[in-house]
């Protein structure tokens, strides 16, 4: 499609949109950018959107008059009826990752899953990188958007992408030439509605794959499991629990990859049996870009993990103190739990995204010594898991540190692993994380 003299509606005017507006503006686009918030809540978007020539719309109604195209973030619902009643017109309504990939040279490595998406999509980039393979780093990590990285896109270099399930379910023609699948766990289903939904959403990701491409799959995940002739490209396995042919896996203390040996288990420095799925799947994935074993090995010892996921913070008064900030759901919860030993006061609790909380009942039952609770969740989260562990209604995070602070003896482990969203009492996942990590440096031993 040529760009030019169009007009073009872009919804959701966080980073993604506003990288967006900047590519369509440079094509020549008439862009039309809208928002549900007014201008003056959104920060500095009035003169970004007055540099790149684009017009302001509150409605999306309004946005969507005369418009050959609509661009949606991955905040915006496609669902809508604006966007229906634009289908039956003939107007094209996209993702924006969709149409950056449209620009971007270079071939694409796409990750998705419920959980371990960022970990693994930085230890892909740390992998490619240290063995010399050129790379770039994006999506829904970070702060690099897809249409932030066409700019520095080379036919030669790697687009290592993580893709969320908002983003993937938008995918029509993108070429995903290796794509990863992680595992599907509930997760989202506030806007997904069914697992099912939500699993097509991810399996959508390897929707524009062509024969000679490749999927790299869970082989224990029940979901990802059941793809195996429903994606176009070659597949390959990841086995944390079994042997592979063709694909990495684990044999009790060493990580294969295929018949041969690729690095004792003891050398991976991230903590927890996920970790070891997420560097099975990383290592698949770039040995199928060209990544040799040997390079890899070296690679995957060096990586210092993401902030925000198991992180240690301190030790203090032989208690240690870990922020996973980003456990936003159950599955990572119990993931973390079961990176750790007895002796543990979890901080769980947050905005609530229609979770169901009793999975994580025997864990807490066998490893914590309370359930320290907070925010909006917190009521919910204890009718579901009472009776299977002490429970401590603290409120907020700063008095559940200071219980924790109070009551944990030597050997004990606070967790900050929520199983929640943040927005009830923080802006971000990252800001909850920070606020921890502040609140626990300012012990005093
Ligand atoms: P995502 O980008 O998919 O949210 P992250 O790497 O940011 O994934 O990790 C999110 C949370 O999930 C963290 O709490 C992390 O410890 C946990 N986690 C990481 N990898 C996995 C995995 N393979 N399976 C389950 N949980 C995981």
């Amino acid at each position: 499609m040529e760009f030019a003299g169009k007009r073009i509606a872009v919804f959701g005017l966080a980073k993604s949109g506003l990288a967006t507006v900047e590519l369509l503006a440079r094509k020549g686009a008439e862009v039309v950018a809208c928002d549900a918030k007014p201008l003056d809540q959104l920060q500095g978007v009035a003169e970004f959107l007055r540099e790149h020539g684009a017009r302001f719309a509150l409605q999306g109604r309004e946005a969507m008059d005369g418009v050959e195209m609509a661009v949606l973030s991955p905040g915006v619902r496609p669902d809508q009826e604006i966007f229906d009643e634009a289908r039956h017109r003939g107007v094209e309504v996209t993702g924006d990752v969709e149409l950056a990939c449209r620009f971007l040279r270079g071939p694409v490595m796409g990750i998705t899953g419920s959980n371990g998406k960022t970990t693994v999509t930085a230890l892909c980039g740390h992998l490619l990188n240290e063995c010399g393979i050129p790379v770039q780093v994006g999506g829904n990590i970070g702060n690099q958007a897809v249409a932030s990285m066409i700019e520095t896109s080379r036919d030669e270099q790697w687009n290592v992408l993580e893709l969320s399930s908002f983003q993937t379910e938008m995918f029509r023609n993108t070429r995903v030439h290796i794509g990863l699948a992680l595992n599907v766990t509930p997760d989202h289903l506030d806007r997904h509605h069914t697992i099912e939904e939500y699993a097509a959403a991810k399996l959508n990701m390897f929707a524009g794959q062509r024969p000679g491409d490749h999927a790299v799959l869970n082989a224990e995940n029940e979901i990802t499991r059941s793809w195996a002739h429903r994606v176009p490209g070659r597949v390959h396995w990841f086995n944390a629990g079994g042997r592979e042919d063709d694909g990495c896996w684990l044999d009790g203390s060493n990580l294969m990859a295929g018949d041969e040996a690729w690095m004792p288990v003891s050398e991976v420095g991230l903590r927890g049996r996920h970790n070891l799925e997420n560097v099975l799947a990383a290592g698949c994935g770039c040995a199928l870009a060209g990544a040799p074993l040997d390079g890899m090995r070296a690679a995957v010892a060096s990586f210092p993990g993401v902030e925000h996921r198991i992180e240690f913070v301190r030790t203090l008064n032989g208690v240690d103190y870990f922020n996973d900030s980003k456990a936003t759901n159950v599955d990572a919860t119990i993931k973390a739990l079961e990176s750790f030993g007895h002796g543990l006061w979890v901080i769980l609790g947050g905005k609530d995204k229609d979770s169901d909380y009793r999975p994580l009942r025997p864990l807490l039952a066998s490893r914590a010594r309370a359930a320290l609770l907070i925010g909006a969740a917190a009521a919910k989260i204890e009718s579901q898991i009472a009776g299977a562990v002490r429970i401590e209604q603290c409120g907020d995070l700063q008095a559940a540190v200071a219980l924790a602070r109070a009551q944990a003896s030597t050997g004990d482990t606070v967790l900050l692993a929520p199983a929640c969203a943040s927005f009830d009492q923080f802006s971000s996942y990252e800001h909850r994380g920070r606020v921890f990590k502040d609140q626990v440096r300012e012990l005093e031993g």
